[in-house]
């Protein structure tokens, strides 16, 4: 495979529903796996889109909520037991002590495998170890340290949000992109911070056009059921562009 594949393993949240395990997204660039967030659910995702969990390069978390981090452990288990024993693991300010804490809790894997840590912050750039790529972070409205990225290959680019509500900083990051996976966690006029409605979305894009070609949302909360067309709809009224709710297995080749 040459380019860049996009597979949705996660499009779901912290409650459970039919047909959306927690956030994920599996980026392939140039025959080589990165993973975008590992919530639960993930790791059984990834064994069902036909990839093997050994063969991921790295890991990338936008934020440390548990439905974006839950399955790491169990993914990097999961790897010990078929013989792979190290992993990257990146993410914001704090995913050290995140991780440190959650292997004191479970003491018996300490010693089993290396994860290699890399902390990131706003504005920084970084090519991940084993992949053919650049990925660039913006900070998001989400948690104090939750971070964006765009990710670029070979002249293709990806944005994805993990959770936020619209903002300048990743209008900037997504600007000329080629696909913009952005959170759209609740139905239109639902009233809500840190997260995004769609015409929260589009009212952010009346100050900052939205310059990308594709255009899809995850991070569907339960409230969105019945409210999907409706969302759609409304976006294209202010985008020209592709506009796509994802579904859990879905891929997108650019
Ligand atoms: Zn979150
Ligand atoms: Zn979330």
């Amino acid at each position: 495979m040459s380019g860049m594949e996009i597979t949705f393993l996660g499009t779901g949240v912290g409650i459970p529903q039919a047909g959306r395990v927690q956030s994920g997204v599996l980026m392939d660039i140039e025959d080589k796996t990165l993973l975008f967030d590992c919530g639960c659910g993930v790791l059984g995702r990834i064994y069902e889109s036909g990839h093997a969990h050994k063969d991921i390069e790295g890991i990338v978390l936008t934020h440390l909520h548990l439905d974006h981090v839950s399955d790491v452990l169990a993914l990097i288990k999961a790897n010990w037991l078929v013989g792979r024993t190290d992993m990257r693991l990146y993410g914001p300010q704090g995913t050290r002590e995140w991780f440190e804490k959650t292997l004191d809790v479970y003491d018996y894997l300490r010693d089993r495998f290396t994860v290699e840590i890399t902390e990131l912050s706003p504005g920084d750039e970084f090519k991940p170890g084993g992949a053919d790529c650049s990925i660039r972070c913006a900070k998001t409205v989400h948690t104090g340290n939750s971070l964006a990225y765009r990710i670029e290959s070979k002249g293709k680019s990806v944005v994805y949000t993990g959770d936020t509500e619209p903002c300048e900083a990743v209008m900037e990051l997504a600007e000329g992109a080629d696909v913009l996976i952005h959170e759209c966690s609740f139905p239109l006029g639902f009233p809500m911070t840190n997260h995004t409605t769609p015409d929260m979305l589009t009212l952010m894009m009346e100050e900052y056009p939205l310059n990308v070609r594709e255009l899809y949302l995850t991070h569907i909360y339960p409230h969105m059921q019945g409210h999907e067309r409706e969302a759609v709809d409304h976006i294209r009224k202010y985008f020209d562009g592709k506009v796509m709710i994802a579904k859990d297995l879905m891929e997108i080749k650019l």
